[in-house]
């Protein structure tokens, strides 16, 4: 049939206590985040029509085209749901041609249903009777398919606003949550492992805007790890999940703390230094918290007592995302995200060197500050700071405080 009405994809967005102001920011926040993300595209604009988005695709464009459109916004913070189907005008006999040709582009199904309402009763049919007749007009057009009230395989949503209405068949979920920009900022630990990109993405889900740190075992082992982490950084970015990332060359620290630090505690003192780094980092930045990818009792370093010995290094809050995520969860969750794969290669960094064999399972803090106490650490964070490249990511909320260096490597 030949293509006349305009394509578009409605965005769905639903956050209980969005009101007044909260919502209209809300609103414009993820428009502009959707904007840019769909820089690539064929598209004309994006509307806010009553309580959802209307991104309008460029005419011509055929269904593989909004489907690729559907699937790049489905990702995306904020957007609950992803529909795709047509503009047309308020005229009962081209609604239901429209919602035929809608319903010709569901995949097999056998059943469905009409589901119909009018934000505006200036339109002079009500919900009931357009239910009726574009049902019938659907009935003619389909004799095979049977109409099912409850739990139909497809259902075609017919929505009457002020000038025009709009008909869709296919509709996703999307990912939840809030408009990145919408919840302030935070560090978050990157390694290359499976785990850390999962919690990055669930405080992006949550509206903070992210900015990565990866501590690598350069110049004492490759830089094999901080591509995996670049990779894993380009993933985030389609959705818009992430604003910058420190690559830190930590190799030669972590050599000094081996040879002055008591083997079991290497791990600790590893970890305390990488965090007062990174609340260095967050304090330039302004980020009000650090994240990391630690889930209770998962590896000998991630217990109580040593959460407590690490934490007492900084003062900022360091927020655990996956603390209570078993890791078939968080293998799940990456699995989705489109992370995995690339968490799954093998790279050394900074956790595989200078190893011992048997890291404390219960650090005591005063220990831990003892040695620590050998450490010239106050000529060591300002430098290690200092040496760190800067990679920046599409993220349309963020501003650069510090501008993007990435040294000769
Ligand atoms: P992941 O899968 O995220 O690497 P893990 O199971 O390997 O986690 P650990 O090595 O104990 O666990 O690391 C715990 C957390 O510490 C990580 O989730 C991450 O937030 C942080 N972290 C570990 N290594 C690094 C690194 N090289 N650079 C930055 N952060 C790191
Ligand atoms: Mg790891």
């Amino acid at each position: 049939m030949e293509e006349q009405h305009q394509r578009i994809c409605l965005v769905h967005y639903h956050e209980i206590g969005l009101k007044g102001h909260n919502r209209s920011n809300f609103e414009k926040r993820l428009v502009k985040n959707i904007e840019a993300l769909l820089g690539g595209f064929p598209v004309v604009t994006i509307h806010r029509i009553s309580g959802r988005l209307c991104v309008f695709l460029r005419e011509g464009c055929d269904l593989e085209t909004a489907v690729a459109v559907s699937d790049a916004i489905r990702g995306v913070p904020g957007v609950a749901r992803v529909s795709c189907g047509f503009k047309c005008e308020r005229d009962l006999e081209e609604m239901g041609q429209v919602a035929a040709n809608a319903l010709a582009e569901c995949d097999e199904f056998e059943t469905f249903k009409v589901h119909a309402r009018r934000n505006h009763t200036d339109f002079e049919t009500d919900s009931m009777q357009m239910n009726q007749i574009i049902g019938a007009a659907l009935c003619k057009a389909f004799p095979e398919k049977k109409v099912k009230m409850k739990d139909p395989d497809v259902t075609v949503v017919v929505e009457v606003v002020q000038s025009s209405s709009y008909i869709y068949a296919r509709s996703v979920r999307g990912i939840g949550g809030l408009p990145v920009g919408s919840s302030g900022k935070v560090v978050s630990l990157l390694s290359s492992g499976i785990d850390s990109p999962v919690a990055l993405w669930k405080l992006a889900r949550r509206g903070a805007e992210c900015i990565g740190v990866h501590f690598s075992g350069r110049p004492q082992t490759s830089d094999a790890s901080e591509y995996l982490v670049d990779d894993i950084a380009h993933v985030l970015e389609k959705t818009g999940c992430i604003a910058r990332v420190y690559i830190v060359p930590f190799g030669d620290y972590q050599k000094e703390i081996a040879l002055k630090v008591p083997p079991s505690l290497r791990i600790i003192m590893y970890r305390r230094l990488m965090f007062k780094v990174a609340e260095v980092i967050a304090s330039r930045e302004r980020a009000g918290a650090l994240v990391t990818g630690e889930s209770l009792g998962q590896v000998a370093s991630q217990t109580l007592d040593n959460i407590r010995a690490t934490d007492a290094a900084v003062e900022i809050p360091v927020l655990r995302p996956l603390i209570g995520s078993d890791k078939l969860e968080i293998i799940e969750a990456a699995q989705t995200l489109g992370t995995y794969e690339i968490s799954s290669q093998d790279a050394p960094d900074c956790c595989t060197l200078f190893m011992p064999r048997s890291p404390e399972t219960h650090a005591k803090l005063d220990q831990v500050l003892e040695a620590e106490a050998l450490l010239p650490l106050d000529e060591w964070i300002p430098k290690i700071v200092e040496a760190a490249d800067i990679l920046d990511y599409r993220c349309p909320s963020f501003k650069s405080r510090i501008k993007a260096v990435v040294q000769e490597r």
